[in-house]
């Protein structure tokens, strides 16, 4: 840290919190301070030596009690499924996409799939979640697409919408039974809106679009290669389910007679542009194959847990060369909270290999935070002087959070989502307080709510809303 001599001007200093770096050093400064101004971070550092900011700063926040540490990523989202919320519970995937978001998505209007965006955006926001990864698929037309691109950004926060590509019905689709109606475009046309929509919102934006051909067993290969040259081409990353459950590798070898990711590495189609949600069974070859190109694979703990999908190989990724970041896959599947995952992720593993040292709670912080910003190429994930200022200030002086002997450990293990006092996207403060800056909370509730009374109704879902559901007994 190098304090510039003469006047040190900024927008704002967040001065004496405990301030996780997650820098090259990985510093955890007691009593420490971030200077920022415009958009970027121009100072880090112990409080006294951030000292001369706080003559020429526009604004100081006394941040004792508080962490202040870089924004988090949700790398795999869906925020149109926030309607759903809390239905489909105890299905596994493939009934849960039949019986639940199969009807789901083919049913929801643009309208709604937006009213469910931006509630699920808020609440990232709120969560502190400064960037999403939202693979939307519920309807895909430009319009409601980049809609979805604007609700997100109109709670303050950065992301990319992963427009998700089906393309013609096909022999994969037939086997896992996924509704016809999402397969409204051919494949040409697929591609042809996704451009149209990334032309509007090109690499760059607050809010990218980014190709999401939705699924390895049901997108066909050739509209799968046809995404990823379309994100090189445009310079965004593109985005994918991959490899999430046994029987998913299954189908795809009893078609195509080869594994997955296998089959991607064979057609070249492995870069860092390549970001996989799930990626968990995957063999040996396929763990060296996206460590070899610097693919991202999204953890998604709590989603994998709840629909029993299986445990990612996190440390073969990690140690072969893969980018790893954390997602949440969606608040019809848990929530839109990336502090429940940092803490489920960790724990899973521990449990899953029966050793304690598997995990660190500071391996998870940097996967939610830097893994994060590595996979969608944006300049935070750190607290850096000269990074965005992308950031959260946690509030830790609570009974829960005392004495925060390790505050890395409060956070991961004890931090929640409620925490959150302040998000700061681009320097500027987004959530104060626990509350957003930039919508009316109350009126993204209700249009949420209206909208999920709709979805229901018109998709025949109330069996799934049952007061007290049995999955065996609601066929
Ligand atoms: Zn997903």
């Amino acid at each position: 840290m190098s304090v510039a001599s003469g006047v040190d001007a900024c927008d704002l200093l967040l001065d004496g919190g405990v301030v996780i770096t997650i820098d090259d050093e990985k510093r955890v400064i007691d009593n420490g301070a971030v200077a920022i101004k415009g958009d970027r971070i121009v100072a880090v550092g112990a409080s006294v030596e951030l000292a001369p900011y706080r003559q020429n700063a526009t604004r100081i926040v006394d941040c004792g009690g508080k962490v202040v540490m870089p924004g988090l990523t949700d790398g795999h989202t869906h925020l149109f499924q926030t309607l759903g919320r809390g239905m489909g519970d105890g299905l596994s995937l493939v009934p849960w996409l039949r019986r639940f978001m199969f009807p789901y998505a083919k049913t929801i209007s643009g309208d709604l799939a937006v009213a469910g965006a931006r509630l699920g955006a808020l609440q990232a926001a709120l969560s502190g979640t400064t960037v999403v990864v939202d693979n939307h698929y519920g309807p895909t037309d430009p319009s409601t697409t980049l809609a979805v691109a604007e609700g997100i950004e109109s709670v303050g926060i950065r992301g990319a919408v992963a427009r998700g590509i089906f393309g013609s019905p096909n022999r994969g689709s037939e086997i896992m039974g996924v509704a016809p109606e999402l397969f409204p475009w051919t494949n040409d046309e697929e591609l042809a809106i996704t451009k149209e929509c990334i032309d509007t919102r090109p690499a760059g934006s607050k809010v990218e679009i980014w190709p999401g051909p939705e699924n390895v067993v049901y997108v066909t290969p050739d509209l799968i290669a046809g995404s990823a040259e379309l994100a090189h081409n445009a310079g965004v990353r593109w985005h994918m389910h991959c490899s999430e459950s046994s029987s998913e590798v299954e189908f795809f070898e009893s078609i195509f007679g080869m594994r997955p990711v296998a089959w991607l590495a064979q057609e070249g189609l492995l870069t860092p542009r390549t970001t996989l949600a799930h990626a968990i069974w995957l063999d040996d070859d396929e763990v060296s194959a996206l460590g070899e190109n610097h693919s991202t694979t999204v953890h998604n703990p709590i989603s994998n847990q709840y629909l029993a999908s299986g445990v990612m190989r996190l440390q073969r990724l990690q140690s072969a060369g893969a980018n790893v970041a954390l997602g949440t896959d969606g608040i019809a599947v848990t929530g839109q909270d990336m502090f429940e995952a940092m803490k489920a992720g960790t724990l899973l593993h521990r449990v899953h290999h029966l050793d304690p040292e598997a995990t660190t709670v500071e391996q998870f912080m940097e996967i939610a935070a830097a893994g994060g910003s590595a996979m969608t190429g944006i300049d935070a994930g750190t607290l850096t002087q000269g990074c965005l200022a992308d950031l959260i200030v946690v509030d830790i002086d609570k009974v829960r959070h005392t004495p925060w002997n390790r505050p890395v450990a409060s956070i991961v293990h004890g931090g929640r989502a409620a925490d959150v006092d302040m998000t700061i996207v681009a320097g500027e403060i987004i959530v104060e307080n626990g509350t957003s800056t930039q919508v009316d909370e109350d009126e993204v509730r209700a249009a949420a709510t209206e909208a999920a009374r709709q979805l229901i109704a018109e998709a025949d879902l109330s069996g799934l809303t049952q007061g007290w559901f049995s999955p065996n007994v609601n066929q």
